[in-house]
């Protein structure tokens, strides 16, 4: 069997309803923030089950602005897991806060029993990443935030509309971060992120932040960063959210799929596939005993198309 890395060839390949969209907003001009980015915005709220929705130029960017919103500063400690992709670490980094991991368990997140004993009198935020698509405890992170009045970030980025006991991804915290990349499971035609919220106040922030602190034309509150989502993926966007539940679906059924097929070879483990986790899976890992040796067989048989 020959399997893709990706789909997104495929996926782009025939879609005449998406090109006669950006044609008729190419004729529009309005390439800065306008209707089409307000449009994904309430779509991309209404799809995860927050208030807000801010579309900004990245999951990075979603992280930092996040960050910056809830007002981490230089030698502020911020607490994050020690297995993500580089991004969640270089956001906390380019505030210059301290970034204190914390190990994962077998489900590949942060392991919610380790966070209370590297709390200290600096510490501000906690940034769960709900790597691969599965997600961490977030009741007791959520719970411990409490406790220590820390503000709760979560990089879900690789998680949208993945669930903790029915309770999306981005739901959580003071704010979660979305990737928009091309390889993510809801993506776009570039770079792009999305950052939802449920509080007004850390909206209007996040919307200052993203466009040079500029509360209109002529008045700046704060200062800012050039990081609008570009308003052309806003439209390829508000192309693919219709498809976001389908996607979804799909990407689970076909790890049970693979799930039934790899648990009866010796030598394999699947993860545990807790119930009250709804995994999204954006990436599909398992435990090999021979890993070394599983990996260099499936390279030799790679489908390089
Ligand atoms: C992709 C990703 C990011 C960064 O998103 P970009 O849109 O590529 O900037 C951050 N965290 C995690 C866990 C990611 O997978």
């Amino acid at each position: 069997m020959k399997v893709r890395y990706s789909y997104l060839k495929q996926q782009f390949s025939n879609c005449p309803s998406l090109w006669k969209k950006l044609k008729l907003f190419v004729a529009t001009g309005d390439f800065t923030l306008g209707k089409e980015l307000k449009i994904f915005e309430s779509k991309f709220a209404k799809l995860i089950g927050t208030k807000y929705a801010v579309g900004v130029n990245s999951g990075t960017d979603a992280l930092k602005l996040s960050l910056k919103a809830a007002n981490i500063k230089h030698g502020d400690e911020v607490i994050t897991a020690a297995n993500t992709f580089v991004a969640t670490v270089g956001a906390i980094n380019e505030l210059g806060a301290k970034i204190v991991f914390v190990d994962c368990d077998d489900t590949f997140c942060i392991d919610a029993n380790k966070i209370e004993e590297k709390i200290t009198k600096n510490t501000k935020a906690i940034v769960p990443v709900h790597f691969t698509g599965y997600m961490p405890n977030m009741k007791k992170i959520t719970q411990i935030a409490k406790k220590y009045k820390l503000k709760v970030i979560e990089d879900a980025c690789q998680s949208i509309l993945g669930s903790y006991k029915k309770k999306n991804a981005g739901t959580w915290g003071f704010s979660g971060a979305f990737s928009l990349h091309p390889l993510k499971n809801i993506n776009v035609w570039s770079d792009g992120g999305v950052i939802t919220t449920n509080d007004k106040k850390t909206f209007n922030k996040l919307c200052l932040l993203r466009n040079h602190g500029l509360k209109d034309r002529d008045h700046m509150d704060i200062f800012g960063y050039n990081s609008r989502l570009d308003t052309i993926q806003a439209v390829v966007g508000n192309w693919i959210l219709p498809k976001a539940k389908k996607i979804s679906d799909q990407r689970i059924k076909n790890a049970s799929y693979l799930d039934n097929g790899l648990r009866k070879i010796k030598g394999i483990t699947i993860p545990e596939r807790k119930k009250n986790i709804r995994i999204v899976y954006h990436l599909y890992i398992i435990f090999a005993s021979q890993r070394d040796a599983l990996l260099k067989y499936c390279i030799k048989k790679r489908y390089r198309g």
